[in-house]
């Protein structure tokens, strides 16, 4: 049986006088849950979380990492320096990183394996746009982003990732993809998987991601093969997202 798990992006929010008290806010709301919780801050917040966090029940990751080692990336952090912090997750190919940042599918793959190497669980985001969708080309779309990833991993590195489907159409507009679709959406993931590692798509933790609010939660949850959800907007306010974590 896969544990759930919630995990909140934070994006480009939150800042140094403010973390502390909405971490803190957060730990000690879930900390009866029986699900994993984590938290995707910002690079300069990772010390206040590691601090904040450390003694909790919720882990803390970052929002995207470099695929190199080290070396001359003037801007970019590397993986082992996210190690350094205490991070365990890493979110990587976040469509806000695709489209405003140009990362491709073979970025978004060579970031996964970066982050596997260095133990870092990564939450690998695959999801189509509003345009995709219509063409009805969502189902090629997604897989093309998650076979670009899977198809250079081994089947244990499969295993050690978090798929998070996030239709772009969803993401912080208020509009959540309904239990179907998003179930829908998880079973072309999951099938796919099965293709290459059937204990890969048993094991493999599917999350929903796009506008997701405590009213739905519980309905979003309670579809087969959804394992849990990559929270944004939510995620910073503490009792909207302990309220998620309740129903998860
Ligand atoms: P919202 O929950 O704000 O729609 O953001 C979703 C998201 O992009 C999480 O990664």
């Amino acid at each position: 049986k896969r544990h759930p798990i919630l995990v909140g992006n934070w994006k480009m929010h939150g800042s140094r006088s403010s973390s502390v008290e909405l971490m803190s806010s957060i730990a000690s709301g879930v900390s009866m849950r029986p699900v994993d919780v984590a938290l995707c801050v910002p690079f300069p917040l990772l010390q206040l979380a590691e601090e904040t966090l450390g003694s909790s029940t919720v882990a803390w990751g970052a929002q995207t990492l470099s695929e190199n080692e080290d070396g001359a990336h003037t801007g970019d952090v590397s993986a082992r320096m996210l190690r350094e912090f205490g991070c365990s997750y890493v979110i990587v190919g976040h469509s806000e990183r695709r489209s405003a940042h140009g990362e491709s599918d073979e970025v978004v793959a060579a970031k996964t394996r970066t982050a596997l190497q260095a133990r870092l669980t990564p939450i690998v985001c695959v999801g189509e746009t509003v345009f995709d969708r219509e063409a009805g080309l969502a189902k090629s779309i997604i897989l093309r982003q998650l076979d670009a990833v899977m198809s250079t991993l081994d089947e244990v590195e499969r295993e050690r990732c978090i798929v998070a489907y996030e239709p772009v159409w969803a993401i912080g507009t208020g509009l959540t993809a309904t239990p179907e679709q998003a179930a829908e959406a998880h079973g072309w993931i999951r099938s796919r998987i099965a293709e290459g590692s059937a204990v890969a798509a048993e094991s493999i933790r599917i999350l929903y991601g796009g506008s997701v609010k405590p009213s739905g939660a519980k309905d979003l949850f309670s579809m087969p093969g959804i394992d849990g959800a990559l929270v944004g907007g939510a995620s910073l306010i503490s009792e909207s997202f302990v309220a998620i974590a309740a129903a998860a």
